[in-house]
């Protein structure tokens, strides 16, 4: 048998996996006990599986791999930041961030190779898009983060890694199954035992997807907001054209209606003269009236080419001021890995782009050199 005819077993949540372990001629247990040797142990060499009999043994080295992606690069911020560049096995290449904080470790990981949706302050947006990740890719991001920081079989008080936020390359509900399974994974006691309140999935307001969404995962939401009325919001995320504000809010409010205590984060990316006035501030108080919101500001993070500039630092604060007397509970993200290019929207991997917009960035590029030659 070739390994393209074998099992990924990272590709596999729990119950899969015990689906798959009966297929295989094996009790359903030895599913779970194959899921926390991965998982929960970080061990993928069957030999050192040593509660599986030899014959179970043989089967798995048989029938499934253990694929996770490579570490092709891997930096350090001044801050503590790591950033991992990981090639996957048809040499696209995605990046990961790790964020230490005094009280957790959040990591930042991808849900796409690019992205289709073009958002226009966002550095993978302009890099365009090659293809959804599969659930192994998403989540051999962790498993090798957690080999990369020496986190695995740590006792759970001690974790690095205590968050995950799905903040990286890519738009998440667009690839919906993989997600949703490797969020399951990160959820399981038997996996990585996050807890639902500490595994977070960012969209850019795919609505139809928050409907489901909602049944289907107990996860933390956050929504990239950016702009409060239509005119901008259609120009800064251009998915808003689909599901309008009004659609986008009627999702949010019912997100976590039977879960009253649960509030749902709203991204706004700090951009000057665009989307920063104390005008806009009092527009989002008013959307956000009766919706269980707390608002993050982030300061817009350059990248090469980009027409934005981040608004000042005081400015931010006065638009954080009307937030706050509206009685909206907001922070200002401090912005982490800069220096590394690690910090939100930085993030582009180094991949084909199949949608040709890169191409069409790069050719800009050259004929602004022309020009100025
Ligand atoms: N696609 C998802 C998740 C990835 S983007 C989404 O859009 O929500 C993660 C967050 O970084 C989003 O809120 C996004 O709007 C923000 N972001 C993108 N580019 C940025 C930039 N250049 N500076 C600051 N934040 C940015
Ligand atoms: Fe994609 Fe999110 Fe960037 Fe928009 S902000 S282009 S949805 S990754």
């Amino acid at each position: 048998m070739d390994d393209t005819s074998k099992t990924n077993l990272l590709n596999l949540d729990q119950l899969a996996m015990q689906q798959f372990f009966i297929e295989l001629g094996e009790k359903s247990f030895r599913g779970t006990q194959v899921f926390q040797w991965i998982h929960q142990h970080g061990v993928t060499d069957v030999t050192q599986m040593t509660n599986l009999s030899k014959v179970c043994q043989q089967r798995i080295l048989e029938h499934c791999t253990f694929d996770v992606p490579q570490i092709a690069h891997d930096q350090q911020s001044v801050d503590g930041t790591r950033k991992w560049l990981m090639r996957l096995a048809d040499g696209n290449n995605i990046e990961t961030v790790f964020i230490p904080e005094d009280d957790r470790g959040t990591l930042c990981i991808s849900s796409q190779v690019g992205c289709a949706l073009n958002c226009t302050f966002c550095s993978t947006g302009a890099m365009g898009f090659n293809r959804n990740l599969t659930t192994a890719e998403i989540i051999g991001q962790i498993w090798v983060a957690r080999k990369a920081l020496n986190d695995h079989d740590k006792d759970s008080q001690n974790k690095k890694i205590t968050n995950v936020v799905m903040m990286g390359m890519g738009e998440p509900l667009l690839n919906y199954d993989p997600v949703i399974r490797a969020m399951s994974i990160m959820m399981s006691d038997h996996g990585y035992n996050l807890s639902k309140y500490r595994v977070t999935l960012s969209t850019s307001g795919v609505v139809p997807k928050m409907y489901d969404l909602a049944k289907d995962s107990e996860c933390a939401l956050a929504v990239s907001l950016h702009a409060a009325r239509d005119e901008l919001r259609n120009e800064l995320v251009p998915i808003n054209k689909k599901y309008p504000i009004k659609e986008l809010i009627a999702a949010c409010k019912m997100f976590f209606a039977d879960q009253p205590r649960r509030k749902i984060t709203f991204e706004y990316t700090m951009l000057k003269g665009v989307n920063d006035t104390m005008l806009d501030a009092k527009q989002m108080a008013v959307l956000l009236k009766g919706v269980p919101a707390k608002v993050n500001l982030i300061p817009f993070n350059p990248f090469p080419d980009t027409k934005y500039e981040c608004s000042e630092r005081d400015h931010i604060v006065r638009f954080k001021n009307i937030l706050v007397n509206a009685g909206i509970n907001t922070q200002i993200r401090k912005t982490r890995g800069d220096d590394i290019n690690a910090a939100c929207g930085q993030l582009v991997g180094n991949f084909v782009d199949r949608t040709m917009r890169s191409k069409r960035i790069l050719e800009k590029r050259s004929q602004g050199v022309a020009a100025h030659a």
